[in-house]
């Protein structure tokens, strides 16, 4: 999963601005960061390197005054994690013309793609999929739209981009629509982020989220194009885990979507607790909704430290677990002699969940049920969300009572599928089903 904005102004925005912007999608991606553009006067400039947005660019200045810009916050789920290579922007030159790409999303038919492009004569530089798709469309010619109807036909999978082509910017949207991404303006000056919120906290009016299989092109004026739409398919963990829940994105507040979720819950729990507590800050909306529903008291039992990373974002299964103490403190005063609901968004490997409930019976939690705002993760995502592999998700080794031993606790509870796919139709859920509605690679078909 990644980050990405761009930006068109003919009079200018500062650098200052762009990276405000890719920094309310820094919960996206944080392994590195990433920017190229062109300058008023003409000149090209980037920079990208391993970090967080605010560690990667401390040293550069600032006030620079850019035309046009691409920016990105990665998360590996194609290609290895630490290699310089693999940190976007893409560039490449094409008669003296700068083409950059930035990517969110995962390419099912990389590898088919990479060993076609690879004959045809093309050469890679790094090993991830977001730079075959630059590098076809850098092959294609025409207009930035025929390029993409070209194009259309040969990518498959998740694929959310931002393309620079020498002055003018290019926003596309997969024919599934995978994933987010929203265009925003003021005054004259255009911009595309991943996340509606991102804009809004930089002073950016957001304008529309773009269509499913639509494209558009900035240069001095603004044009939007239907490229293909195939089946609907936006990711609902980006609902359930993944974007700001001040975001609006695939037509819904996030928000509203988690909220709803914790009510779902709880109207289908009847056991006996004193009080809801959720793990924060990703189980917090849903813990409100099953309060709100349940009429028992909201506490925050667990105090998350602002000072240590997300951990399903952690590379590493043991870098995980070692941050869970570092980064949740239970409340002992809240905790203490008490039946605890303890709220979640998700149960992936469930080794995190597992630690937390040791903490909560460690400070004397009488009785610990746990709630997931989100039915079993039964099967790995290859659109660009790291899920493990199949053998390291809870729910495709363990049947329901089973995972409540290996996570010590007295019950759980997931949001039931049916619940799930009704109130979300037209979605993705695939890790949820283990039903895939696209081909997916078949050297990876049952992992
Ligand atoms: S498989 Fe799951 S994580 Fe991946 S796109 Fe579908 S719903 Fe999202």
């Amino acid at each position: 999963m990644c980050g990405i904005v761009g930006v068109r102004s003919e009079t200018g925005v500062s650098l200052g601005k762009l990276l405000e912007v890719l920094q309310g999608l820094q919960h996206r991606g944080q392994e590195a960061s990433g920017f190229i553009g062109i300058t008023v006067d003409g000149k090209e400039v980037g920079h990208r390197s391993f970090g967080l947005v605010s560690e990667v660019f401390k040293e550069y200045p600032k006030d620079l005054r850019l035309k046009v810009a691409i920016a990105h916050t990665r998360y590996s789920t194609h290609g290895e994690s630490f290699k310089a290579e693999n940190v976007q922007p893409f560039v490449g030159f094409i008669g003296g013309k700068m083409i950059a790409l930035v990517h969110n999303g995962n390419l099912t038919n990389y590898f088919t793609l990479r060993e076609s492009l690879e004959n045809e004569g093309v050469i890679f530089r790094s090993t991830t999929d977001s730079e075959a798709i630059l590098l076809l469309y850098a092959k294609e010619t025409g207009t930035p739209q025929e390029r993409l109807e070209r194009l259309v036909k040969r990518v498959e999978g998740a694929w959310s981009i931002l393309i620079l082509d020498g002055e003018d910017l290019l926003a596309f949207r997969d024919p599934h629509g995978f994933r987010p991404l929203w265009m925003g303006r003021t005054g004259e000056e255009v911009w595309f982020a991943s996340e509606d919120s991102a804009l809004r906290s930089a002073d950016i009016p957001p304008v529309k989220e773009v269509g499913i299989g639509e494209g558009v092109v900035v240069s001095k004026e603004v044009q939007g194009f239907q490229v293909e739409t195939r089946r609907e398919l936006p990711c609902s963990f980006e609902l359930v885990y993944f974007a700001r829940p001040d975001s609006h994105i695939f037509g819904r507040s996030v928000y509203k979507w988690r909220f709803l979720a914790g009510r779902i819950l709880a109207r289908h729990d009847d056991v006996k607790a004193d009080v809801v507590v959720p793990v924060p800050d990703s189980g917090t909306i849903y813990a409100i909704g099953y309060s709100k529903e349940s009429g028992l008291p909201f506490q925050m039992g667990l105090i998350r430290s602002h000072y240590a990373g997300r951990s399903f974002i952690q590379p590493s299964p043991d870098a995980r677990r070692r941050t869970v103490r570092a980064k949740l403190f239970p409340v002992p005063s809240v905790i203490s002699g008490k039946r605890i609901i303890l709220i979640d968004d998700s149960l992936v490997r469930g080794t995190t969940m597992r630690e937390i409930l040791r903490m909560l019976k460690e400070v004397g939690a009488k009785e610990v049920h746990v709630r997931i705002g989100s039915p079993p993760v039964v099967s790995p995502c290859y659109f660009g969300i790291d899920t493990p592999t199949r053998q390291e998700l809870a729910a495709a080794r363990m049947d329901v009572p089973e995972i409540a031993r290996f996570l010590e606790a007295d019950s759980i509870l997931y949001l039931p599928l049916d619940d799930f796919e009704a109130y979300l139709p037209n979605f993705c859920h695939s890790c949820f089903t283990g039903e895939y509605l696209v081909p997916v690679p078949e050297e990876t078909n049952s992992p």
